[in-house]
């Protein structure tokens, strides 16, 4: 069969390396390069995500796609500390010891919060996904709690939405990051980046598939048995953007999914500010909801630099001259003269992931009808949280449907 499979993203490429080689394959990618949200930065020396990644010991598929392409060499479990920073400090959360010395909550609070992390597996999350995430927890744990811990993760995460995101959303998450050891957790990452990923599965699909690279689909529709798509006739399609761009490009009424933007600056600098925490969530208000110190994660001599993430998410339009504020902010918060800022980037991705309002769950989209199928962040396998592993799974799920004659 002729297969197009719009979107060069993960999704896409997982899709693409199940059925490039059993079938004719087209791959169609709006920018002049692969990988979507999971693209990197050519610095010469090395290559840095646009956006922050790492992934977690239950990444089933990704983890055994890495083995496929043969690139588990390249994996490393690195150490991924985690704090707050409040009222200008930086508190470590990782250790024991640091979290009984964080003054901003009380030993009672401590207590119910390593209580909930212990049931977060257990909850019955369905029966919570029409509750609000910050209902839940001023009702099950109280003020403190949601001031001091939860409210500033929401801010971060969702931005000024935040007070809409469910309650099986907050819980799911949870469940699956309470793989905690005593010093922090163990994330994953490759050594190179997540480039290296991207690399092999682009090397692969070369050689078994068309990438159709600056390529954006404007239009698609039904003719016959199959679709034309950009004016090229397929006997299938796997669409992999967000599902209101396929219904605005193909007329099919396809109901939106919400999403937030994501504005990420990436900075390099020689010293570290982050007092070696690699996630340090602002408590304090700030215009990025955290401070990610990539090297503080992988090793910085493989850079021979600092590299920080302004991380922050917006719902419609991004804040005017958003890149300019974050990085005044940081300067002055951080006491970082601008003259040490040795180059920045920002990237702005309108669809960085689903807002997992209310009701989200009963929402999740699912397409596969007249030889289309639809696959991407929204999908099933990326609750509650979109991710590479989350993807990889919808673009396998699609191609499984796709690919059946
Ligand atoms: C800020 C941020 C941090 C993240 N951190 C992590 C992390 O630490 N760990 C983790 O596991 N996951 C993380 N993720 C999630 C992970 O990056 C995504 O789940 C994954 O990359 C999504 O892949 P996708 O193919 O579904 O979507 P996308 O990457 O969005 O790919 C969609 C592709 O479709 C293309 N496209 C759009 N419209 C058209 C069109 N009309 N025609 C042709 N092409 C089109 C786009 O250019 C894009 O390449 C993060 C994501 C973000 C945004």
């Amino acid at each position: 069969m002729k297969i197009c499979i719009i979107g060069g993203g993960l999704t896409g490429l997982a899709a693409a390396f199940r059925l490039a080689g059993s079938h004719e394959v087209d791959l169609v990618e709006k920018r002049d390069h692969l990988g979507g949200c999971l693209a990197s930065y050519d610095r010469e020396r090395y290559w840095i995500e646009k956006f922050y990644h790492h992934c977690f010991v239950g990444d089933d598929a990704l983890l055994a796609l890495i083995r496929e392409l043969g690139i588990e060499d390249r994996l490393e479990w690195l150490k991924g500390t985690s704090g707050y920073y409040v009222e200008g400090k930086v508190y470590p959360l990782n250790t024991p010891l640091e979290i009984a010395r964080y003054p901003f909550l009380t030993l009672g609070e401590k207590y119910r919060l390593a209580m909930l992390t212990l049931r977060a597996k257990k909850l019955d999350v369905d029966a919570l996904d029409g509750v609000r995430a910050r209902d839940y927890v001023l009702d099950n744990l109280g003020e403190g709690i949601y001031r001091s811990f939860f409210e500033p993760l929401l801010r971060s995460k969702f931005g000024e939405r935040s007070g809409d995101v469910s309650a099986a959303w907050l819980i799911s998450r949870i469940a699956i990051r309470s793989h905690r050891g005593l010093s922090g957790e163990r994330l994953g990452y490759l050594n190179g980046g997540f480039q290296v990923l991207v690399d092999a599965l682009g090397d692969w699909i070369g050689k078994h598939a068309t990438f159709r690279l600056n390529d954006p689909v404007t239009v698609m529709g039904r003719t016959g048995d199959g679709w034309m798509v950009n004016g090229r006739h397929y006997d299938r399609v796997v669409s992999t953007i967000p599902p209101q761009e396929l219904a605005r490009i193909s007329g099919i009424p396809l109901a939106p999914v919400p999403y937030q933007g994501a504005a990420c600056m990436t900075l390099a600098i020689d010293r570290d500010v982050t007092d070696g925490v690699y996630w340090l969530n602002m408590r304090d208000p700030a215009p990025y909801g955290a401070v990610v110190s990539h090297t503080n994660f992988a090793p910085v001599d493989r850079y021979g630099e600092r590299l920080v993430y302004l991380a922050s998410y917006f719902t419609g339009e991004l804040p005017p001259r958003h890149d300019r504020v974050m990085r005044e902010d940081f300067c002055k918060r951080f006491g970082v003269r601008e003259e040490e800022i040795r180059w920045q980037h920002m990237a702005v991705e309108p669809y960085a992931g689903p807002l997992y309002t209310t009701g989200y769950r009963e929402r999740l989209p699912d397409y596969a009808q007249d030889g289309l199928f639809i696959a991407g962040m929204f999908s099933r396998p990326n609750y509650p949280e979109r991710s590479m592993e989350g993807s990889v799974r919808a673009g396998y799920e699609a191609a499984e449907l796709a690919g059946r004659m």
